[in-house]
């Protein structure tokens, strides 16, 4: 693991082996280069700078240890921090459905995978839960999308349906009419797949406000791109200023990217990383794990 990182840092504690402590000018050199792989991996400026501090709070005056050499030392106390960074509280991480009907209300822009992570989080409850699941599209700009919300509930599980599409209702209307629904046919949990925009605009944000006043919901899920690197960063910091956010999901950790997004969305809104997004199918979900995004982003 990690070895490009734990090269570079070896060259630099070349000879220092089993002697003393880790000096600031040794700590300093090896920090240089933990802060370009964290830039590398797309996490964003002030979160490096950030880390990078803490981390040299930790490191300098830390006795060498005989038997491990002081880069992989180094690159220990980095992955730790990074962990602690990222959440690795299971608690925390965990999705609060609990008490029925509990609403999970979904949000993110358009195209960041919102619609499919639902079907996705829907077909986990189903499969490991054995819950009963309803799905409701609250997008009535987009008949495309409440469309595709009812064939992803489907595709689902037998205990996962979708709230039946009539036009011309408001999404207000629509949230009521499957709280409804919901507690009348005794489903365990109320998705709300709410309006996606290509950008954040002030309707959007009011009308998901106003959603999430009408329905109470257990847990308001921010969905954002792993791809889209400081833009995700943004968005989430938007959406939190305006939503009672209770978590974050990542989608299209499969692709390329190191995954620093979500290093860097954690860090700037607090907010425990629910999922991970990990392929366009409906299997295509992993519970967050904090380690696992640690190595990663280390490279
Ligand atoms: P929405 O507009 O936010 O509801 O986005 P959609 O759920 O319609 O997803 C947009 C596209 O991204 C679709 O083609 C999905 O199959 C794809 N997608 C969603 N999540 C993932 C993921 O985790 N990995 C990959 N590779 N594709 C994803």
């Amino acid at each position: 693991m990690f070895d490009a990182l734990s090269e570079r840092l070896g060259s630099i504690f070349d000879g220092l082996t089993g002697r003393g402590a880790l000096s600031d000018k040794d700590v300093s050199e090896a920090l240089r280069e933990i802060r370009v792989a964290l830039l590398e991996a797309d996490v964003a400026l002030p979160v490096v700078k950030d880390f990078v501090e803490k981390v040299r709070e930790r490191a300098v005056g830390e006795e060498v240890i005989r038997s491990v050499k002081p880069g992989q030392q180094v690159i220990k106390i980095v992955y730790d921090a990074l962990v602690d960074m990222l959440g690795s509280d299971e608690e925390e991480n965990h999705l609060r459905v609990d008490t029925p009907p509990a609403v999970v209300m979904m949000a993110g822009l358009q195209g960041s995978g919102k619609t499919t992570t639902t079907g996705k989080i829907a077909k986990r409850l189903a499969d490991r839960g054995k819950k009963k699941v309803l799905l409701a599209s609250l997008d009535v700009r987009r008949p495309a999308a409440m469309e595709q919300l009812a064939i992803l509930a489907k595709q689902a599980g037998e205990t996962v349906s979708s709230l039946p599409i009539i036009p011309g209702q408001l999404p207000a209307d629509i949230a009521r009419r499957a709280l409804q629904a919901a507690k009348i046919g005794g489903y365990d949990v109320l998705f709300l797949d709410t309006a996606g925009r290509t950008s954040i605009d002030e309707q959007m944000m009011s009308e998901a406000a106003e959603i999430a006043a009408i329905a109470n919901p257990s847990e308001v899920l921010l969905v954002a791109d792993a791809l889209t690197g400081q833009d995700a960063v943004e968005t989430a910091r938007r959406f939190h200023e305006r939503l009672p956010l209770t978590g974050l999901v990542l989608t299209r950790m499969d692709g390329d990217g190191r995954g620093g997004a979500a290093l860097s969305m954690r860090a700037v809104t607090g907010l425990p990383i629910k999922f991970l997004g990990v392929g366009e199918k409906l299997d295509g979900l992993d519970a967050f794990d904090a380690k696992r995004v640690a190595g990663r982003i280390l490279g």
